[in-house]
């Protein structure tokens, strides 16, 4: 949903937060090192207004590859710095020099995340290509420092008896944590082991990844124009330039994606073709050719086990649960299966309803996987009578933009002004700048980078970035932070309109951006996130769009200037618990296998055979499967990044949808001052300076019940 900084570098591991300053005071390379420091743009200071802005006007692919270079060089060189270091460990030597490190790194970081997500082109391509394994390798050389992590684990154990203040206590914790669970305390001969694990896991993710794309580029179902039946004209259109483009002209192809498949199987009458596409996608990765991926699932499952072994955990979920909200891999599967049951029970429900659409209408079927999405989308008529095109002409882009500002101005105190064209460089002029600033006291807070339409070279989606956080501890850093979304600019003067989903969206990454401004930590690293934690902020900020203050200040028509009626808005809200059974159990499902592939042993393990037993003693519908079966599930395979962590979407949600309740119960309802200050003080500012259960609690009272998703969703409340 988001890609929140691109510093990818910084957020594997805290120790990429490398080098600053001139390290080479006695060094006699210093010259070279300051001019071509000087020469490159992109690893300059920022000067200009508001303490100093990227140069985004001036930045150029081909200062790429040696602003990386010159700057891991530079980090590495003071990372040497504080592991030589001949005086003893403390916090200020050791782990505030740390935190101090990284900027031209960091600066470099900034125009490399526009160049590839903004303003990609296949000339940057090449160069990131070049790059990845110079910084993966640069990671390596950090996270496996031997002086400089027994620096840390120094300071670290004298803080275990003498704490320190509160905000560094946490930095120590969490910096020797980070080093910790990535083997920095093992001894060389596993260490050796570790290093191999993780070199023969990179591969294996890649090829995993690469067969998935195989069977996703190599299984296309082209159409002819008498198969076209219920699909959309745009749909067709752009099926037949896909055919066109593969060298078939005349047909229609429907490619082996979500977002074709999806469309395809909600909207095509015919049954067989709904049969095949929905067979090429669920098995991607299992064909039983040289592309399947089940024993290559296998092995991975061994390398993981066997390398949080060698520090001593029984298993992967608990290693990687450790340092999230959940904490432990229990506490996760409990929350997943309190809600697995009226999910499922959801889809007996949903079947049912199908199967009379499916009678009424003398189709003579039984509902199959392939039928879920079109008979559901027939209910959905049926039921709803929801005409996004009519809801469209309510949501302006401008409105809404207004709409934000309001919201954060309510919640935050918060006042957006434009800033002057010109003053501020950007990379695109389709990019708008804002000053964000107090309202009562005028305090400078930050600056709002909005780039909204799609082009080419930029990436689908929308996403949140910052350019640069807030820090206090060497100064008062401001913010300043992006939103990126992939609107089609109109014509002049034409308004721009979209969807429900995507104003939902928007709303949601400005979340995101609010949660960058309102940060009050002291040390770079407390701006981190929590994997199962970091969405919930933003996901609560959507529940402003459809507040009445929004709704009748903002949501007006774009013609006639009046507010969407109530009736329109009251069939939007009920539409929303459409089809939660389907939605929950696919997902739930790959969530729980997830989780439970971890658990297991994978000695000997048949993947496919686990998948199928599993599901079955869960008592999966058969009528659906799994939103991303394990042969295919790359957040799972092709990285380490949602291994075991799937089901951190619906922490989150759990989060958010009892933090709503909060204002919903308040006298002031989601305005409420006093509700509203305490969201700023503990879910927001603190970011992760604090444990997040412990900031929920400050904010609510009490931990976050269930109660409050089963009602969003429309399912029942389990009795106490
Ligand atoms: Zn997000």
């Amino acid at each position: 949903m988001t890609k929140h900084n691109l510093r990818h570098i910084k957020t594997l591991s805290l120790c990429a937060l490398i080098a600053f300053t001139t390290s080479c005071k006695d060094d006699d390379k210093k010259e070279d090192t300051t001019m071509t420091k000087n020469e490159n743009i992109l690893l300059q200071e920022w000067t200009g207004p508001f303490d100093g802005v990227p140069a985004f006007d001036k930045m150029n692919v081909e200062d790429v590859k040696d602003a990386v270079e010159k700057g891991m060089e530079l980090g590495l060189k003071d990372i040497e710095k504080i592991a030589n270091n001949p005086e003893p460990p403390t916090f200020e030597n050791t782990i505030a020099a740390m935190e101090r490190s990284g900027k031209e790194l960091d600066r470099v970081f900034t125009y490399y995340g526009i160049l590839s997500s903004n303003m990609s082109s296949p000339e940057f391509r090449d160069i990131q290509t070049e790059l990845a394994p110079k910084l993966s390798e640069y990671n390596s050389k950090i996270s496996q420092n031997e002086k400089l992590f027994n620096r840390i684990k120094t300071v670290y154990e004298a803080s275990q008896t003498t704490p320190l203040e509160d905000d560094q206590q946490r930095v120590v914790e969490l910096t020797y944590k980070s080093f910790e669970m990535n083997g920095a305390n093992l001894d060389a001969e596993k260490k050796k082991r570790y290093a191999e694990i993780n070199k023969e896991l990179s591969s294996l993710y890649t090829k995993f990844s690469n067969n998935v794309l195989h069977d996703e580029e190599n299984y296309v179902t082209y159409l002819t124009k008498e198969q076209l039946g219920g699909l959309s004209e745009s749909f067709t259109r752009s099926a037949a330039k896909i055919a066109s483009d593969k060298g078939q002209d005349g047909k229609y192809a429907i490619t082996n994606t979500r977002s074709s498949m999806d469309p395809f199987l909600t909207y095509s009458t015919e049954r067989e073709l709904r049969k095949q596409v929905w067979n090429n996608y669920y098995s991607r990765g299992d064909n039983g050719d040289e592309y399947d991926n089940k024993e290559l699932i296998a092995q991975i499952l061994k390398l993981r086990k066997e390398r949080v072994g060698l520090m001593g955990y029984d298993n992967y979920a608990e290693w990687r649960l450790q340092d999230r909200m959940a904490k432990t891999p229990e506490n996760a599967m409990d929350l997943m299966m309190a809600v697995w049951p009226a999910a499922i029970a959801r889809v007996k429900e949903e079947v049912a309803d199908m199967q009379a659409v499916a009678n009424a209408n003398g189709d003579n079927i039984t509902i199959e996987p392939w039928d879920y999405r079109y008979y559901a989308e027939k209910v959905r008529q049926k039921k709803y009578d929801l005409d996004s095109e009519e809801v469209k002409q309510y949501l302006q882009l401008d409105k809404l933009t207004q709409a934000l500002f309001y919201t954060a101005g309510r919640l935050f105190n918060y006042e957006f002004t434009p800033v002057a064209e010109g003053s501020v460089p950007v990379f695109h002029d389709d990019v708008k700048v804002w000053e964000v600033t107090d309202k009562d006291s005028g305090k400078h807070i930050g600056l709002w980078y909005l780039d909204p339409f799609a082009r080419e070279g930029k990436r689908s989606g929308a996403w949140a970035t910052t350019y640069r956080s807030h820090t206090t501890f060497d100064g008062d850093e401001t913010v300043l932070a992006s939103n990126n979304s992939n609107f089609v600019k109109p014509a002049p003067g034409e308004p721009v309109l979209v969807s429900w989903d995507d104003a939902t969206t928007f709303f949601h990454e400005f979340g995101h951006a609010l949660h960058f401004f309102s940060s009050n930590v002291k040390y770079p690293t407390l701006n981190g996130g929590v994997r199962d934690y970091t969405e919930f902020q933003s996901q609560l900020l959507e529940r402003w769009l459809s507040t009445d203050e929004v709704i009748n200040q903002f949501l007006v028509h774009h013609k006639t200037g009046e507010p969407i009626p109530a009736s329109l808005v009251e069939k939007i809200k009920k539409a929303s618990t459409f089809n939660q059974g389907f939605g929950t159990t696919e997902y739930l499902a790959s969530a729980l296998i997830d989780m439970k592939l971890h658990l297991a042993d994978p000695e000997n393990i048949d993947i496919e055979k686990f998948e199928r037993e599993t599901l079955k003693e869960l008592n999966m519908p058969k009528e659906l499967v799994m939103r991303h079966r394990t042969p295919h599930f790359g957040h799972v395979f092709s990285g380490e990044g949602y291994a075991t962590a799937y089901y951190g979407y619906m922490w989150a949600d759990v989060l958010t949808s009892d933090a709503s309740e909060a204002f919903k119960e308040a006298p002031g309802g989601f305005y409420d001052a006093e509700v509203a200050k305490k969201l700023v003080d503990y879910l927001f500012a603190p970011r992760n300076s604090m444990d997040p259960a412990e900031a929920y609690r400050l904010f609510r009272g009490r931990d976050a019940k269930i109660e409050a998703l089963m009602r969003d969703r429309g399912f029942p409340v389990p009795k106490k």
